[in-house]
């Protein structure tokens, strides 16, 4: 362990040396020990196209030479006009101010702040939240009010505001059981906005898939069920598409899979291609219009130093331009997960497969409590170096989050690779 170092969600105690990564290209990524090995979850999540994509590099090479970074009130520039014309443009609805900031957990404290600002600029104090329980949205204090109370936030638990959470009806194939869950979930939404009317400013929920709390999947007609509710009580809908957008469930982003409009969104992790850390959090006009005033204190006054920085947003813009080129390959991922999957199910010590998009996962049986801490975790990410894989478990909830350039061959070897381990497993 190198002496000057913390590692981020690492228990630093006993933990394994961390293999010094030398280059990537494409699926690969290559170790100091000269060692390949295939990156399945696209690192955390965010090298959409692989790594190393010439195109990107090059879009981040020029605006370099051009204009590293400028700050973002009262100047503008190219770069981040276009990511916010495209961005509109592809988002469902009106969705289409474009708020930048650098990282996931950073657009979601902007959407909460926007939530609660929105409603007391037009003279309502409404300030509670709806979310689910096993969410995730960040690490800074509102993303952790936010997300369901875990091990992550558990020190904190005293400073985080009261955030009201429900049960996420998460669905698996075979589930018979997912319209109860569903309804379960609605009514005590409903319940809620019926005890205290008037009080929420908006119910977050990462739509279609749960990521860090255990790549849970839900229905789109749950989301569909969920906005008509949500309407009813004239409350705000935040998706937080974090890791959902740009591809993940097989379209561009969970909202158009299931043909919701939120009223704000949060997206992160593939907007630059893994390049480089930048966010945004897109709102309606109707929500832009509340804070669009003479009055100051009707401003949001948020910012970061680096917000919309040029090569960030030089990154997003080629990185959108791939996507758009090659939507085919996350589009029929989706079909090619179900097929590899099917040696699975027969497998005894897997339960709870799913597929959502370009993301497939399934829950290991042991003898412990499913859940973060479940220590499967840790051996399969011990064993998937033998393997030639870089896997990263969500305690017995093995993943795969291919970037898109993976082709079948070296899905169909992924599969092959993961089965040989779990089997090892039984
Ligand atoms: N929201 C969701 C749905 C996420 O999955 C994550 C990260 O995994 C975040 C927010 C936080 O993003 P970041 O790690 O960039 O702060």
């Amino acid at each position: 362990m190198h002496p000057n170092i913390w590692h981020p969600f690492t228990i630093q105690k006993g933990a394994a040396e961390p293999l010094k990564v030398v280059s990537g290209k494409g699926l690969w990524l290559e170790l100091e020990s000269g060692h390949k090995i295939a990156d399945c979850i696209s690192s955390w999540w965010v090298n959409i196209h692989g790594h190393a994509h010439p195109d990107i590099v090059d879009a981040i090479h020029e605006q370099a030479r051009t204009l590293e970074h400028v700050l973002f009130a009262n100047y503008t520039h190219d770069p981040a006009e276009k990511v916010a014309e495209v961005l509109a443009e592809k988002l469902p609805g009106n969705l289409n101010r474009v708020f930048y900031s650098d990282n996931g957990s950073t657009a979601v404290e902007v959407a909460l702040k926007m939530a609660v600002q929105y409603w007391q600029n037009k003279g309502e104090k409404k300030s509670r939240f709806i979310a689910f329980n096993g969410s995730y949205h960040g690490d800074t204090f509102g993303a952790m009010s936010a997300g369901s109370r875990s091990v992550f936030s558990d020190v904190f638990r005293d400073m985080l505001f009261n955030v009201d959470f429900v049960d996420f009806p998460e669905t698996w194939e075979g589930d018979d059981e997912m319209g109860e869950k569903e309804d379960r979930a609605i009514e005590a939404i409903e319940q809620l906005l019926v005890e205290n009317q008037d009080e929420y400013a908006a119910i977050i929920i990462e739509p279609l898939v749960q990521g860090a709390g255990g790549m849970r999947i839900c229905s789109e007609e749950f989301l569909q069920k969920l906005h008509w509710v949500n309407r009813q009580f004239d409350t705000l809908l935040i998706f937080d598409e974090v890791m959902t957008g740009f591809g993940r469930t097989g379209s561009w982003f969970a909202s158009e899979r299931a043909q919701v409009k939120p009223d704000i969104i949060c997206l992160a992790k593939g907007l630059t291609g893994g390049f480089l850390p930048l966010s945004v959090t897109v709102c309606a006009d109707e929500v832009y219009q509340a804070f669009y005033s003479d009055d100051p204190v009707k401003t949001l006054w948020h910012g970061h130093s680096y917000t919309a920085n040029p090569l960030g947003c030089a990154a997003a813009v080629a990185s959108l331009k791939l996507l758009e080129k090659t939507s085919e390959r996350f589009q029929s991922m989706e079909q090619k997960h179900r097929i590899c999957l099917k040696p699975f199910s027969e497998m005894k010590s897997v339960e709870k497969i799913r597929v959502k998009g370009t993301i497939a996962a399934f829950d290991i049986k042991n003898e412990e409590k499913s859940g973060y801490l479940n220590s499967v975790a840790k051996i399969i990410k011990e064993k998937c170096i033998d393997k030639n894989l870089l896997l990263r478990p969500l305690g017995n909830t093995l993943y795969l989050m291919p970037p898109y350039c993976i082709t079948d061959d070296e899905l169909s070897w992924v599969y092959s690779q993961v089965e040989e381990l779990v089997s090892e497993l039984e």
